[in-house]
């Protein structure tokens, strides 16, 4: 294993086990035949042994994996995915009306770079490092040996995620096992999981509780889900007993989707409508008052703290024309899940928003990620789902 050298004083936030190593962190002498993806062992500039981690090019050099010196092997990776899996069990997640859930979530679960989602008997792994794409042949396995786990099949989908520049080509494919159904089951809702073109894991399996509490609000409501992708909010509105549920999303394929898990839960429902359509178009022309619920759940408006500016006023922006034209005493269900942006940033754009309407509005709930994306106490920045549930009179 080869060893890195930190500057001078920089080992002060992986002392308090934060995982990554920055470039800016690491000493000059970097081993001239060290590889993209090696496991390599961090020392502290007194020699002092640090961590041992992946090494990746790039502004974050090494995500360690462990606070000790240890071989990354098998044995490794599996007692990581056994410990992240008795979490998933005491959180009661794998059940007759429930099969789909996070099982791995990067550094919340002590593993920076990878990602697993379990659909049934399917593990959708997702790669975020050069080392977790070397490692993948090894993973799959132990995901198919996880006592009690029943994963029969693993799907590698990397394409997007691994860093272009790392030259890695991976292939989305199979790793063990095969195609078996794409049919998942959560809080008794049926959905079809399109992991092999769908966007990230093909699901978002990240709003399963805020699904359940929107499902309690929409008793003879009419909501109006935005950029709906799947329709995970709208077929729990149905559920919940909604007059009318609306879809919208700018994307054929999501709305083909969302249809399709409309129809695979409430076949021939007439409650139901949905609209390809541009979201801040679709709510420039919706009239003043159709809504009384609406779920603005947009992409990440932030990838970078770069564009951080733009985002708050994108959120601002959205959340302004969708309050606006609420009907009076209705329920808003907001949503960012940039990284970039902090809870209170957020919270400031959204009041921003509720200010330019002088509208009354009050904060019903805070909400953010499900326990199956825990956070690294020591790595706040896992923390990325941000939502609110106002009031509007
Ligand atoms: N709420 C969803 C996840 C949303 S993902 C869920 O619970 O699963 C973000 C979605 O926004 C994507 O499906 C994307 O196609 C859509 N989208 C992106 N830009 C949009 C725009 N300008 N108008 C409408 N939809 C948009």
């Amino acid at each position: 294993m080869k060893i890195l050298r930190l500057k001078k004083g920089k080992e002060e936030s992986l002392d308090r086990f934060h995982p990554w190593v920055f470039s800016g962190a690491l000493s000059d002498h970097i081993p001239s035949d060290l590889e993209e993806g090696e496991t390599v062992g961090v020392e502290a500039f007194d020699g002092r042994f640090i961590g041992t981690g992946h090494f990746q090019i790039g502004s974050i050099a090494v995500r360690i994996l462990d606070f000790s010196r240890r071989d990354i092997d098998e044995g490794f990776y599996a007692t990581r995915l056994r410990e992240a899996f008795a979490v998933r069990q005491t959180l009661s997640l794998m059940r007759p009306d429930n099969n789909a859930f996070r099982l791995v979530h990067g550094e919340g679960d002590f593993l920076p770079g990878l990602v697993v989602d379990i659909y049934g008997n399917t593990a959708v792994m997702q790669a975020h490092s050069p080392g977790m794409h070397f490692a993948r042949n090894i993973i799959a396995k132990c995901l198919v040996e996880l006592d009690g786990a029943g994963i029969e099949n693993v799907y590698y989908k990397s394409e997007t995620t691994l860093p272009y520049k790392a030259r890695l080509d991976p292939q989305n494919d199979y790793l063990i096992g095969s195609y078996a159904g794409n049919t998942a089951i959560e809080n008794g809702l049926k959905f079809n999981i399109d992991w092999l073109k769908g966007q990230k894991t093909g699901f978002f399996v990240d709003q399963r509780d805020n699904r359940s509490l929107l499902e309690h609000y929409s008793r003879g409501r009419r909501v109006l889900n935005m950029f709906c992708y799947t329709g995970g909010f709208s077929v729990y509105a149905m559920r919940g007993g909604a007059e009318l549920v609306h879809s919208v999303d700018s994307s054929e394929k999501a709305i083909t989707l969302t249809d399709a898990n409309i129809a695979l839960n409430f076949p021939g429902d007439a409650r139901h409508k949905s609209f390809a359509e541009d979201a801040f178009k679709f709510l420039d022309n919706m009239e003043s008052g159709a809504y009384n619920l609406v779920i603005l759940d947009p992409p990440a408006f932030a990838k970078h703290r770069s564009a951080l500016r733009n985002a708050l006023r994108g959120y601002q922006k959205l959340n302004f024309r969708a309050m606006e034209k609420l009907a009076p005493g209705s329920i808003l269900f907001t949503f960012s899940c940039s990284q970039a942006v902090s809870r209170e940033q957020f919270r400031l754009a959204v009041f921003s928003a509720a200010a330019q309407t002088g509208r009354k509005v009050r904060i019903l709930h805070q909400l953010t990620q499900p326990a199956d994306h825990p956070v690294n106490i020591y790595h706040p920045e896992g923390e990325y789902l941000k939502g609110l549930v106002l009031y509007v009179e």
